[in-house]
């Protein structure tokens, strides 16, 4: 039978064969809870197509894993019963990097960094290499005649070659790593050690995982000499952990399972543990990850929780069971009312799953608001993560689930200096204050600085500073909470004039008209209007807006990929108690040229402040320039 010529491995899996090979990561264990789990994935695919296929007949027997240490080979081998694979599936599943999504590079620096990669990330199948200088793979595919073994050193690439296996299935078998200087690899040929590790890791596998364990027995007739001999066990409990009663269940299996499933890089901030058995049954883990997914808020990302029927996984990501806000959640949900023939296009209009979404999301959002009322700061790490999802939420589908997510958001507060809740906000609130103000921009440095917020702040107001693109449109959705509206404090309309000496300003612009007039005549269509401002104290001008659009909104309009060129509707707020006002009106009065240079640098200045550009840097300079000589 033919041995095929050495192949060699795809440059990306060879960059993470190397790092496993040379790893220095502490959990070297961890190796043997991937290969656990694809034997465990593979006898899910053998059981679900004997359930669903007719001419496939297994008994329970015929599923399990084996795992057998040599201590004279120096070899582990782990086998399965599962669904095997072709010669192409181990050329493509072992040759190259799992396209599962398991592993996926960042950047250079993280496949330098290899240690914080196997932390982070599940390795998958390549684990194996960091305790093992060989590989074979010896597997027959259900429906093949013919088995193939699949054999590598990790650096030189890999050989494929036609064996003779009996039954379907596979078998892993690892050349344990001589030990070294820093590291013992004998452990890993040790019985008590693999148990120990099976149990820690796979213990919920719901198929049986054998070891032959060394047994002891006093000889008959004597006092202290015993007999030894090997006898077959099951390692682990196999009950899946979300039967298992939450009150057994430690943090550490919580996380452990995360790991194992492959749900996220690091630990879970949050685990949910759900039971429900009555109208619908289902038993559900879910995981509120803490850090953000390299790819969440890309295309490329998936929601979806695992589904499972009766315990036999039929889904991978069944994205119905999650709403878009609450997609960072990870984990699974098993549910005996679910036909295991189901299709995904059935699944969409089946009651029972409706129904389990529905709930689902009622859980997250409790747990979402108990973290809140509780664990402030682990609230917080998760806002900072998600809180951007949790406002698209609050916009997208026409503000429908707005109820649900509106006590769940935070804002910087120019009060407190921290993140608050709106309710946090209006219960702060002083009797006579109208409105929830917000101020938008890029950072709170620059909205602190922002000449509009002067007179809300010097009313003793709380201001909430946005800074994400998504804020302004998710409040403009919102429109109030409690009753209270929000306003922009850079809107035409604080609700302040009363109290402001209204009388005092009209005359100003009464006086002023025709000076206003003419700034409105030179500055064209770039405002609407030219004012005197009501809410100026210290700095001499400012944009306001009218209308829905204000300039924040205005700037993530501009950088949408479809910019339809949406502009808000600007007012120039002069502020006549300024200095540079009496200048204003000594040069409307006696020198046009210098008005226009003025009006000119006036606006400009607002929209810097406004941290828009400049419309024309070149002719500003010159005015400028002009002024100083
Ligand atoms: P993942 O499990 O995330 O897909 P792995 O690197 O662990 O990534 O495995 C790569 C692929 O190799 C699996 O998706 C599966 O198709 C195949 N595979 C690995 N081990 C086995 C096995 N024991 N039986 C059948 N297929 C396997
Ligand atoms: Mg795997």
């Amino acid at each position: 039978m033919g041995t095929t010529a050495k192949k060699e491995f795809k440059a990306e899996s060879k960059r993470l064969l190397e790092m496993m090979i040379n790893s220095i990561y502490s959990q070297k264990e961890i190796f043997l809870r991937e290969l656990i789990s694809n034997a465990s994935d593979a006898i899910d695919k053998i059981y679900y197509k004997a359930l669903t296929d007719d001419t496939l007949n297994f008994d329970k027997e015929s599923y399990y894993i084996k795992v057998e240490a040599d201590k004279e080979d120096r070899t582990l081998k782990i086998s399965d019963t599962g669904i095997g694979m072709t010669k192409e599936e181990l050329e493509i599943n072992l040759g190259t990097i799992a396209k599962s999504g398991s592993f996926a590079f960042k950047n250079e620096n993280e496949i330098k960094d290899g240690h914080d990669i196997i932390g982070q990330f599940g390795v998958g199948f390549y684990s194996a290499f960091m305790v093992a200088d060989v590989v074979t793979v010896v597997s027959k595919a259900l429906g093949s005649d013919v088995a193939y073994k699949w054999e590598s050193d990790g650096a030189d690439g890999y050989t494929i070659e036609t064996v003779h296996k009996d039954s379907v299935g596979t078998e892993i078998t690892i050349k344990i790593k001589e030990n070294t200087e820093e590291d013992t690899f004998d452990e890993y040929l040790e019985e008590y050690r693999l148990k120990a590790i099976i149990k820690k890791y796979s213990d919920f596998i719901r198929y049986p995982i054998k070891m032959d364990v060394t047994k002891r027995e006093p000889k008959e007739g004597t006092d202290n000499e015993y007999t030894e001999y090997q006898e077959e066990q099951i390692i682990n409990s196999m009950v899946p952990i979300w039967r298992k009663n939450k009150n057994e269940l430690t943090t550490e299996d919580y996380e452990n399972f995360y790991k194992e499933k492959h749900y996220g890089f690091d630990k879970p901030l949050k685990h949910i543990h759900i039971s429900v058995d009555g109208a619908i049954r289902y038993n559900a883990i879910l995981y509120i990850p803490e850090n953000i997914p390299f790819d969440y808020y890309s295309k490329e990302f998936e929601k979806g929780l695992e589904l499972y029927s009766n315990g036999v996984l039929i889904m991978d990501k069944c994205a119905d069971l999650l709403p878009d806000y609450f997609s960072f959640v990870k984990g699974m949900v098993d549910s005996e009312d679910l036909s295991l023939n189901i299709s995904r296009e059935m699944l969409q209009h089946d009651r029972q799953l409706k129904l389990i979404a529905k709930n689902i999301k009622n859980k997250i959002k409790s747990q979402l608001q108990t973290l809140l009322k509780d664990e402030r700061e682990k609230y917080e790490t998760f806002f900072k993560s998600f809180g951007r999802q949790l406002k698209y939420g609050v916009y997208s589908d026409f503000g429908s689930n707005k109820e649900t997510l509106q006590e769940l958001l935070l804002f910087y507060s120019s009060k407190e200096k921290q993140l608050v809740t709106l309710d946090e906000y209006v219960s702060r609130m002083p009797e006579e204050q109208k409105y929830i103000y917000y101020a938008a921009g890029e950072s709170y440095e620059r909205i602190e600085r922002l000449p509009q917020t002067e007179l809300v702040l010097d009313k003793g107001y709380e201001i909430l500073y946005f800074t994400e693109d998504i804020d302004e449109f998710a409040i403009k959705m919102l429109m109030n909470f409690k009753e209270k509206e929000f306003r922009s404090v850079s809107s035409g309309d604080l609700g302040l004039e009363a109290e402001e000496g209204k009388d005092e300003t009209t005359t100003e612009e009464q006086d002023n008209k025709e000076l206003f007039e003419k700034m409105k005549t030179i500055l064209q269509d770039k405002v609407k209007d030219v004012r005197v401002s009501k809410r100026l104290k210290s700095h001499p001008v400012c944009l306001a807006t009218e209308g829905d659009v204000t300039i924040e909104m205005e700037k993530v309009l501009k950088a949408m990929p479809d910019n339809q060129n949406i502009k808000a509707d600007k007012i120039l707020e002069i502020n006549s108690n300024h200095n540079v006002f009496q200048s204003l009106k000594a040069a409307y009065d006696h020198d046009a040229e210098k008005f226009n240079l003025y009006t000119n640098l006036l606006y400009n200045q607002a929209r810097l402040i406004e941290g828009l550009p400049v419309e024309d840097p070149v002719e500003f300079t010159n005015h400028v320039c002009k002024i100083m000589v």
